[in-house]
This record gives C-alpha cells, sequence and structure tokens, in this order.
C-alpha cells in the first residue's frame, strides 16, 4: 500500500484555478499536499491525472497538449 505508486501511464497535472492554466512546476507548501502557482503565488492549485483534470475543467486534451508542450521560451 504505497500512496506515491507512479505509473507511466498516468500522468499527474498540476492546474492553478486561478490562471486556469496547467503549471509544470509548482511550489509544494511544506509536508502537506498543497502547492502554490509559481506565476501568481496563490496557493489555488489542484492536481489529477490528465483525465481527471480535462474532464473536470473541461480542457480540450488539445488545448491541455498545447499548455504542456509551451514551455517558457
Ligand atoms: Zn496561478
Amino acid at each position: 500500500m504505497t500512496e506515491e505508486t507512479v505509473s507511466e501511464d498516468v500522468e499527474i497535472l498540476f492546474y492553478c484555478k486561478k490562471c486556469q492554466r496547467v503549471i509544470s512546476n509548482p511550489v509544494r507548501k511544506g509536508q502537506k499536499y498543497e502547492y502554490s502557482c509559481p506565476e501568481c503565488k496563490e496557493d489555488r492549485v489542484t492536481f489529477g491525472t490528465k483525465k481527471a483534470i480535462s474532464d473536470f475543467y473541461h480542457i480540450k486534451e488539445k488545448d491541455l497538449e498545447q499548455m504542456l508542450n509551451h514551455k517558457s521560451q
């Protein structure tokens, strides 16, 4: 029983509810499973599988991919 089972099939994404976008480098807050957004500094960051995030926030998979590939240049 491990809580952090990492499978290559299950990609966990972090999503900032304020910026309304997927973020790739969330800032973990202390020991808790809470993260803050490096962009807006707010802790309205949620995370889940790619499917869960796209379903819950109604993001098209194509848009999601675009957010993920949109690395800072
Ligand atoms: Zn943010």
